[in-house]
């Protein structure tokens, strides 16, 4: 076994050894420009780039043709929320969303919000789940877009898009869902789930990073949304520039081999996650789930543990590879991070938000380095709340009893 151990899938993940291979002759024996229609370098790039568009339509139920690609789940996101937005200027049109976004929604919707537009947050209960009900009553005359993750980046919940998606087509409203951490993990299906609107990025899949795509169902983006770049007309003029054909020809590949190999690798990482689940809460007390307890990525694990301080925990398992909360919210000048939103969204106390460890698992986590990481997440919390007179305290009556 190899150290330190890696286990933030959720952050990134390693570019599959098969994704290379099929990126790699477009580096240089096939350096074309896709656009260059007057000789073979370009034809070349431009069907590697039409195979990669089916490859990534496949796996969400899609056309090739409502296939966009962008620079990743970012830019995918502000292209459907903005594009929105400027669609309706001036309009005070609403947009709704939840608290627990990732920071790619929650800031193009603040920023819609300075151009006037409304941005209305929906409730999540204790396990992350917005309510399709809920999704009704707040839709107005003016909602114009519905946006909701997928499932979350933090805690792994999944929400019901599919009754979510009823309401929204039969109320003419679109459904825009943030699938960074779900495609490729778990089913989707575009057209049965009823999204107009999906964002998804290859380095969470497999493949490189700096590469994504945008679903836009019809395939008619110009119609609905506004692109935020002028330039060539790559994209249909909707998303302008040189294409990225290795990076496109990568996640074509990371989708293909998710769309191959999906329901064996969850059932495997939903068994080691639940081996490691259970191995922790056999050993220590005081340990929280985060997030749904059934509906939830396979491969997601999010533990708080009691009188533990989640940073010092990391600190002393310094080759376990985890994360406190999401990475991208842990940046902040002032260095120490403010802990995580998405939990405090869901009403968790703010010590145990403190508490809090993400665990990722992914397709190259084995069974041995799920027991190493058991092995020494137990240690580190003994011999953290060994240092505790909270803990000691409370559980020095509860031993004598
Ligand atoms: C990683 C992630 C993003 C950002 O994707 P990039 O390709 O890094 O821009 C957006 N949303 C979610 C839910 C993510 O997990």
């Amino acid at each position: 076994m190899k150290l330190p151990v890696y286990m933030d899938y959720h952050a990134t993940t390693p570019v599959d050894p098969r994704v290379l291979a099929a990126m790699t002759p477009y580096f240089m024996e096939k350096f074309g420009n896709p656009s260059s229609r007057t000789h073979s370098f370009g034809w070349q790039a431009a069907e590697a780039v039409e195979n990669a568009r089916g490859q990534v339509a496949r796996l969400l139920g899609a056309d090739p043709k409502e296939i966009y690609f962008t620079s990743g789940a970012t830019e995918s996101n502000n292209l459907a929320i903005k594009g929105v937005a400027l669609m309706h200027p001036g309009q005070r049109a609403q947009i709704l969303t939840t608290p627990i976004e990732h920071k790619a929604v929650l800031d193009p919707c603040k920023w819609a919000e300075w151009q006037g537009m409304e941005v209305v947050f929906l409730p999540v209960d204790r396990h992350g789940m917005v309510d399709p009900a809920a999704v009704e009553e707040a839709i107005t005359e003016r909602t114009v877009i519905v946006s909701i993750i997928f499932s979350n980046n933090e805690i792994g919940t999944i929400q019901r898009l599919r009754d979510i998606g009823r309401i929204t087509r039969s109320h003419g409203v679109l459904l825009h869902t943030d699938a960074a951490q779900a495609a490729g993990k778990i089913p989707v299906d575009v057209a049965a789930l009823h999204i107009d609107l999906l964002s998804l990025t290859a380095h969470k899949m497999y493949g490189p990073k700096g590469i994504g795509a945008l679903y836009v169902r019809g395939g008619d983006a110009r119609e609905i949304l506004s692109p935020l770049l002028d330039g060539g007309g790559q994209e249909g003029g909707f998303r302008p520039g040189t294409l990225n054909v290795p990076g496109i020809v990568g996640l074509g590949e990371a989708c293909h081999i998710c769309e191959q190999e999906m329901a064996a690798e969850s059932e495997r990482l939903g068994r080691l996650r639940d081996r490691l689940q259970g191995g922790i809460f056999n050993e220590l007390d005081e340990v929280h789930l985060n997030g749904h307890p059934t509906e939830r990525l396979p491969h997601n694990l999010n533990l708080s543990f009691g009188y533990v301080e989640g940073e010092a925990l990391l600190m002393s398992m310094s080759d376990v590879a985890v994360s406190t909360g999401a990475a991208c919210n842990s940046a902040g000048a002032a260095g120490r991070s403010k802990g995580s939103y998405v939990l405090e969204a869901i009403g968790l106390p703010d010590d145990l938000i403190q508490s809090s460890i993400r665990f990722g698992l992914g397709r190259f986590t084995t069974e041995e380095e799920v027991d190493y990481v058991k092995e020494r997440v137990v240690e580190a919390v003994r011999s953290l709340r060994e240092l505790s007179p909270q803990y000691a305290a409370e559980h020095a009556n509860r031993s004598r009893r």
